[in-house]
């Protein structure tokens, strides 16, 4: 994922969840470099994501 504060990319995995100092509890992954607060992606919002990614790819996106 790309931080949404300093576009760091990371993994999900790399970053902060549940850093116990938000309020209510951490439902967030910090940016391990700033420290930033982003929200998490929920599983389906990654899969509209795919879908769309496919449907994008006679455009020669670059990944
Ligand atoms: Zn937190
Ligand atoms: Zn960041």
């Amino acid at each position: 994922m790309i931080c949404g504060f300093c576009g760091y990319t990371f993994d999900e995995k790399d970053g902060k969840q549940g850093c116990g100092g938000c309020s209510g509890g951490c439902h967030s992954i910090h940016c391990p470099r700033c420290n930033y607060k982003n929200p998490l992606e929920p599983e389906l919002v990654k899969k509209i994501r795919r879908i769309f990614k496919k449907n994008d790819s006679d455009k020669g996106d670059a990944e």
